[in-house]
């Protein structure tokens, strides 16, 4: 008989996990994840595999899931993924996989983010393998950036026996995974664990290099490498453009994030303590980083947290499993309101103005405009305030690259297919071609630009 719910997981208990930063959950036991897995259906057409970006052969590690074969499920995982353990925690399945699930018509769909985690966090205790790389070709490609989307091309290209060589500006690899996603979601040693895998494929890594200063992608293509790919995401955070943005207590998020995720990394000896938060903080967006600012200031003692977002709950562009969680934590949402000045006192926060929106019509996104209603200006207290509302990619790569095409937020325009760019040899994927998207977003950009940049080097040599 199928089961129409899913096996649950376990989780920390709300008011005890905002008081530390370890994993809200533990993933499914051996027990739970086996038992998921019967719930498959073993679909001839899997839907599932078409809703994931790097199309696992979702059947068939489940399948062996079922049959506790671990070591051959991971094995088929890394076929089309080198980050299933952070896959497993931060995609938005509801949206990919579990969201084209047949048996989510009905029911409940078969928990296959949960099942991918346990497979990697299996092989990540028994010893992580390692995908077999392709006979040496005696060609060498550039990666700029150590993000998902620079891995991903690293990993698909020592598997053709290409040379590679990941250039990232920073002391430690993993891009927003390492410096952005909060290890409450996603601990840091799970991320340099699989970015082991890697290393033991022989990806090189020249880490605290930033290209566009220390090199120009046309010094790297003149000397040393036959190819480039740039991953280098996008860091530039958007900003409100109302007075007082710049006082001590108004935080970008990413500085914020950044911040308390490099307190304690050894290659970060100056980062010893985390941002200072007052008692209550105040976070402007609804993505993603939203609500991973604002979790966090709870758990750097903030006594309350609120989020202010300018359309309604149902446009919020985080995923819904975070919203849950962000509630379930005890932050509070202000809907509709927007800040229009940051006021201080001896240059400390102490409010802010702001104005309740109404939605007008549709903008070019499809999302109905927020607009302001005249005279509903209010204030609200505030000892800190964290901007969250985008990013855009930093300049400085493109700006040092000449004939590099880009559009009109500075992303480049690549071919979506190949990540071919304006100039031949040099390729481009992940955030710096869509703007901020997601880790497997960027990771199917890379597998795609992969196959491209193997395709070039080959006729290249004919
Ligand atoms: C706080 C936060 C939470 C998120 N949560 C989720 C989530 O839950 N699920 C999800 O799927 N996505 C999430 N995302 C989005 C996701 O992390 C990104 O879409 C993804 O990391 C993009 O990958 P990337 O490889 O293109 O870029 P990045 O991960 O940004 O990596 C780019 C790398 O390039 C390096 N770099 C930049 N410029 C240079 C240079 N000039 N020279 C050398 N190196 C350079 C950077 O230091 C960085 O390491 C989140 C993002 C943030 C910020």
């Amino acid at each position: 008989m199928i089961r129409q719910h899913q096996t649950p997981v376990r989780m920390q208990d709300p008011h005890t996990r905002i008081h530390n930063f370890t994993e809200v959950s533990p993933g499914y036991a051996e027990q739970e994840a086996i038992a998921e897995a019967e719930r498959c259906l073993q679909c001839a057409h899997p839907t599932c595999v078409e809703g994931c970006p790097v199309h696992i052969n979702i059947p068939g590690f489940i399948a062996r899931v079922k049959e506790r074969r671990f070591a051959d499920a991971i094995a088929v995982i890394e076929e089309a993924s080198y980050l299933p353990a952070v896959c497993g925690r931060v995609c938005p399945h509801e949206d990919q996989c579990e969201g084209a699930c047949v048996m989510g018509k009905r029911f409940e769909p078969v928990a296959i983010g949960r099942l991918e985690r346990f497979v990697a966090d299996w092989d990540i205790a028994h010893g992580p393998c390692c995908p077999p790389v392709g006979p040496p070709t005696g060609r060498r490609v550039a990666v700029i950036g150590s993000g998902p989307a620079g891995l991903t091309v690293a990993g698909e290209l020592r598997k053709r026996g290409h040379a590679v060589t990941i250039f990232e500006r920073l002391p430690v690899a993993g891009g927003v995974l390492m410096y952005g996603i909060p290890a409450f979601r996603l601990p840091k040693d799970i991320v340099t664990r699989e970015i082991g895998v890697l290393h033991r494929m022989g990806v090189q890594f020249e880490l605290g290099r930033f290209v566009g200063r220390d090199y120009t992608l046309d010094e790297l293509l003149a000397t040393d490498y036959d190819a480039v790919f740039i991953g280098a995401g996008a860091s530039l955070p958007r900003q409100l453009g109302i007075p007082g943005e710049d006082l001590p207590d108004v935080y970008t998020a990413d500085n914020f994030l950044l911040h308390t995720n490099l307190v304690g990394l050894p290659e970060f000896p100056d980062y010893t303590d985390p941002p200072h938060v007052g008692k209550r903080v105040i976070t402007i967006g609804g993505g993603n980083v939203a609500m991973d600012a604002a979790r966090t200031a709870l758990r750097l003692g903030a006594e309350e947290s609120i989020i202010l977002y300018r359309r309604t709950a149902a446009e919020l562009p985080a995923s819904g499993k975070e919203i849950a969680c962000t509630t379930d934590e005890g932050v509070q949402f202000q809907f509709l309101t927007a800040p229009i000045r940051f006021t201080a006192v001896d240059d400390h926060l102490t409010r802010m103005e702001c104005v309740r929106m109404k939605l007008g019509a549709p903008d070019a996104s499809g999302r109905r405009r927020p607009v302001p209603i005249p005279g509903s200006e209010f204030t609200i207290s505030a000892d800190t305030a964290i901007v969250a509302i985008g990013n855009d990619p930093h300049p400085l790569v493109t700006r040092s690259t000449y004939g590099l095409e880009l559009n009109r937020h500075g992303c480049i325009n690549a071919d979506p297919e190949t990540g071919e760019t304006s100039r031949p040899g040099i390729f481009a994927g992940g955030d710096i071609v869509t703007c901020p998207s997601t880790v497997v977003e960027a990771m199917g950009a890379g597998k795609r630009a992969a196959a491209a940049i193997d395709r070039y080097l080959r006729q290249k040599g004919e």
